[in-house]
């Protein structure tokens, strides 16, 4: 029986009756310890173990990734906060339109096992099964897309064990088709746990990006981050502040709210280009919960304008670094300030 199977029983029917060729997900919980994956018509990861030299944070050992990336896919780039709430999941959902519509192709992987965003922003369907062991992604506006809430629904806990939820993850990247990607972006929980760890044991990042509000609450976790994606050997592209200001309807002036030029001082500090300052919209909570992107329903917008430029700056960026024989992330590099 497929994992995809064996998994079904922590999700039941809370996502409401399956289509026919949907995916579902039925199996007692606990019925079976995770198996690694077998031969699948999926993508392959070439030369991923099932386990591995983890190292606990502070140590010197670096975790290298034994993946030699998903097939097909040429950019695998995760998106973290360290915190919870600042809007990462926005942000990756923004991010991958914004890339898509400049020609790319483009894929969302919802890495928050337990906090899955993905599936009501954007409402997508239910993955439909390739065959026995592989699911198609789900789509929005062009982009292809997966996340577990996809299969429980956006209303129930997701109740797993840390190794189940790595099997999940395992599975996302590995059994499912996502084709010919030239990005495919990871959505990554908050924190620095074991899903952080895993996926960058899993696959090769090219590269992750940083997500901030302003106030050093914010910044003090992101160089938590910052410090897991240096033990991991992940190379950062770029801070992204969001919630920066707030411009109010009357007085077009912009509101400090959660104080001023805390991403800017963070990208300095790391030598990372800022990618974005993305104003306090209460439009983005709006569409947000309608399940639309503020990519699309605002494409004019301040927000919007700013992940179009973000997502500009890391493509031209990877392009070119790539061009000029770099390993296409495997190792440290700094987009130029531009
Ligand atoms: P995270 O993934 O970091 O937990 P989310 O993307 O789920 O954060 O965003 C948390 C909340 O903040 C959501 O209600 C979202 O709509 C809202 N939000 C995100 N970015 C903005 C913004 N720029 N302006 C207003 N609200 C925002």
């Amino acid at each position: 029986m497929s994992f995809f199977k064996k998994v079904q029983t922590m999700f039941g029917s809370a996502a409401g009756s399956t289509p026919a060729g949907t995916a579902t997900m039925t199996a007692p919980m606990g019925s079976s310890s995770p198996s690694s994956s077998s031969a699948s018509p999926g993508p392959k990861i070439s030369g991923v173990g099932t386990s591995g030299p983890y190292v606990a944070m502070g140590q010197k050992e670096k975790i290298v990734p034994k993946g030699g990336g998903i097939e097909g896919v040429r950019n695998i780039i995760a998106v973290g906060s360290g915190k919870g709430g600042v809007g990462k999941s926005t942000i990756t959902l923004n991010l991958a339109i914004a890339l898509q519509r400049q020609g790319l192709k483009v894929g969302v992987l919802d890495a928050d096992i337990y906090g899955p965003s993905q599936q009501h922003l954007t409402r997508a369907a239910r993955p439909e099964m390739a065959d026995e062991e592989t699911l198609h992604p789900s789509q929005y506006e062009g982009v292809k897309i997966i996340s577990v809430a996809m299969f429980s629904g956006v209303n129930q806990a997701q109740v797993m064990r840390g190794p189940m939820a790595t099997q999940l993850l395992r599975q996302f990247l590995t059994q499912v088709t996502w084709g010919d990607l030239d990005y495919l972006l990871i959505d990554l929980p908050p924190g620095t746990g074991d899903i952080q760890l895993s996926l960058a044991q899993m696959a090769p990042l090219t590269g992750a990006v940083l997500v901030t509000t302003p106030q050093e609450m914010s910044i003090i976790d992101v160089r938590k981050a910052v410090s897991m994606f240096k033990t991991l050997n992940v190379p950062m592209l770029g801070v992204v502040e969001n919630m920066s200001y707030f411009v109010c309807d009357s007085c077009d002036k912009k509101h400090y709210i959660f104080k001023n030029g805390g991403g800017s001082r963070l990208a300095k500090e790391l030598g990372l280009p800022l990618l974005a300052e993305i104003p306090l919209d209460s439009r983005v909570v709006e569409t947000s919960d309608e399940g639309k992107a503020v990519m699309v329903q605002m494409p004019n917008s301040d927000a919007a304008k700013a992940f179009v430029q973000s997502a500009k700056t890391i493509n031209d960026a990877l392009v070119r670094q790539q061009k000029d024989g770099g390993d296409g992330g495997l190792g440290y590099f700094l987009l130029e300030w531009k």
